[in-house]
Parts: structure tokens; sequence; C-alpha cells
């Protein structure tokens, strides 16, 4: 147990305040483990997020620690560690995440010392992910009630927020979300060739991307609406949605980009993977047979995500290779790099980052 105090309910509105105030699901999701932890008078909240089928995507931790300056001011130090991989999760946590999701309320259950405290976190009617901390004694009625609240705050604000953050036609996410995400990627990398710089200076050029970012774009839609309507138009649009869904590994990031284009972010360790994941999206789209549409194809351009190119310039790259994707007949993929070292492309060279 800890020795900082809980916080009243004043301070609790006002961090509710600046919560709504933010607008990116992420820091929200911060922003809720920052207030719950001082309430419940613990140093540690963690966040699980779950994906539509209840698969655990990612998870937070937030640590604080009350650290003594040297001039013996107690100073409290906040800690926010994001991870990925749920090999990471012990298997007690992740029982009492599923007894949760099959009961559909909070569960506590003792490890060693302590209880494990794990609520459901809903966005409307759906489950989004559970709020875990740790302590010495169960939920008073009193906190049982402030937690209530500030779930059901924060469950009505994800709904909005994601609501804000999807395409409607298609569900994927839209254009407005890939800039927020686009930004957390280039953070990402930019942290990561730093470390790379430290450790290898030499080599930094030739580290392999890891991130890659696709356009792709449904070949001759508009016959496809002049043809059969702007209804079955729609359907196409959200079919060809689910396709691109199933074909892309759980992990990508998939958006509606406009009109008939959509744009994936994958990672892959090389260029060779790279080329096969959106070969076997394209190849998808190609086998299907659409309801009275019949067969359609895509084309598709994509570039490696560099970090010091600047967002806007990876996806234009990615864009004129598409166009070449187009020029060469439709139904293919066109990688950047390669077409610029085949001399087919000139090389995008405007808005690089100066790195030093
Ligand atoms: P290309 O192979 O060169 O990509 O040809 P295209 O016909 O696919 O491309 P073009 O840009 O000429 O046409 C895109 C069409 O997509 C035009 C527009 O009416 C249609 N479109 C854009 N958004 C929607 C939508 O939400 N629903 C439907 N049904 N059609 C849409
Ligand atoms: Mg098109
Ligand atoms: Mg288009």
């Amino acid at each position: 147990m800890t020795d900082i105090k809980p916080t009243g309910l004043p301070g609790v509105l006002k961090t509710l305040g600046s919560m709504t105030a933010i607008r990116d699901t992420y820091l929200v999701e911060q922003s809720l483990l920052r207030t719950l932890g001082p309430i419940l008078g613990v140093l540690e909240t963690s966040l699980y997020r779950v994906d539509d089928r209840g698969a655990i995507l990612r998870f937070l931790h937030h640590r604080r620690s009350s650290v003594m300056t040297e001039d013996g001011v107690h100073r409290v130090v906040e800690r926010i560690e994001e991870v990925t991989n749920d090999r990471d999760i012990p298997k007690e946590i992740h029982d009492l995440l599923e007894n949760v999701r099959m009961l559909d309320r909070p569960c506590s259950r003792k490890m060693g010392e302590e209880l494990v405290i794990c609520y459901p976190l809903r966005g409307g009617q759906v489950l989004r992910g559970y709020f875990v901390f740790r302590r010495d004694r169960e939920v008073t009625p009193v906190e049982e009630a402030i937690i209530s609240g500030i779930l059901e705050v924060f469950s009505n604000y994800y709904a909005l927020l994601d609501t804000s953050q999807r395409d409607q036609l298609t569900g994927l996410f839209n254009r407005y979300s890939l800039e927020v995400n686009l930004d957390r990627l280039w953070n990402l990398l930019l942290l990561r060739m730093r470390e790379t710089v430290i450790d290898h200076d030499e080599h930094r050029r030739h580290t392999p991307h890891t991130y890659w970012l696709g356009v792709l774009d449904v070949d001759h839609f508009k016959t496809i609406n002049d043809k059969h309507g702007h209804v079955i138009g729609d359907e196409v649009l959200i079919m060809v949605a689910r396709l691109l869904e199933k074909s892309f590994r759980q992990s990508d990031l998939l958006y509606r980009f406009g009109g008939e284009e959509f744009v994936a972010i994958i990672a892959a360790d090389d260029l060779e993977a790279a080329t096969h994941a959106f070969e076997r999206a394209r190849d998808s789209i190609e086998r299907f047979s659409f309801p009275q549409v019949g067969h359609i194809t895509i084309s598709g351009g994509f570039s490696g995500a560099d970090y010091n190119v600047l967002p806007q310039e990876v996806i234009n790259r990615a864009d004129s290779a598409l166009y070449a994707a187009k020029d060469a007949g439709r139904n293919c993929i066109c990688h950047y790099d390669t077409l610029v070292r085949q001399g087919v492309l000139k090389e995008i060279e405007s808005g690089s980052i100066d790195l030093f």
C-alpha cells in the first residue's frame, strides 16, 4: 500500500474537465489512469484495450512513485508504459479479465497479500477494455460510486471519440485519425532512430524500415457506380473494407482515406515481407466475387515509413507509386523506392526533416 493520500472530489472534477478536452483516445486513456490512481490511493493503475473480438490489443501501465529531492521535498514522479505484446500479461490477470468479460461486471482476485481489482470499460454497449489496479482491501461503496461514475463518463466519451475517428460507411478509421496516428508513429520512429544512433552510428542509414504505408485504390470504381448505382457502390466499399481487414494483420492499421481509397500502415521486417502483405490484400479482392458486381480489382502503391521524411511526403510517395500502378495497367502493387531506382519515378525530395 501507499502513503500517497487519495484526492477529493473537486480534484477529480477538475481532471475530468481537462480529460474531456483531449481529443485523442490514447491521451484520454492515460488521463483516466492518472485520475483514478490518486482517488483509489494506489501507485499503479493499468488499462487493457481489446479489439472487437475481445482479444487484447495493447495495455498501458501508469506508475507513480514518491521521490525525495536533495532539499528534502517529496515529489511524485509519473511513468506511463505502453505494451503491445500480450505475452507479458500474467496468467492470473488473463483469467481475471476473462471473468470480467464473461460476467460483465467488476471482479477481484487475491494475489499474494493484495487484491487485484478489475472493472470492465465500455464504449457505448461494446466492451473496449479493462481497468485494473491492486490494493490491500476491497473497494468501499463510496469509492465504488466514484469509480463507476468516472468510468461511465469515460465510456460515453470513448464511444464519442471512437465515432469521430471512424468512417461512417465502412467503420474503418477515418482520415482524421490517420493524421493523429502518423504523428504518434513518427515519434516512435524518431525515438527508435535515436537509440540506433547511440548504438551504432555508422549503420543507421541501413536500419531497415519496420513500418510501411500503402495507398490502395479500387480500379474503375466510377464504372461500378455508373453501372450498378451508388447503393451497390457503397456495398462494394464496405465489402472491400472487410476483405482488407481480413487480409492484413490485426495489429496493422487500416483507414478509409477518401472515396474508394484506403491507407494501410503495416509492420514488416523487410521489403519482401511488406510486398507480400500488400500483394495478399490485392489478391484477396481479385478473388472475391461481389454480389451483383462480380470481380473487381485494386491497385496500390507503398513506401517505407522513413523517420527523416515527413509523414505527408511518405503518403505522397505511396500515392505516386499508386499512379504508376494504374499506368502499368492496374490490379498491381508498386513500391516507391523500386520505381525510383528503375527510373520510372523521380525521387520526391521536398519536405524531408532536418534532424541534426
Ligand atoms: P481508377 O481506376 O483510375 O481509380 O478509376 P476510378 O473510376 O476508380 O476513379 P475515379 O477517381 O475516376 O472515380 C472514383 C469514383 O468513386 C467517383 C466517385 O463518385 C466514387 N465515390 C467516391 N466516394 C464514394 C462513396 O462513398 N460511395 C460511392 N458509391 N461512390 C463513391
Ligand atoms: Mg479508383
Ligand atoms: Mg481514387
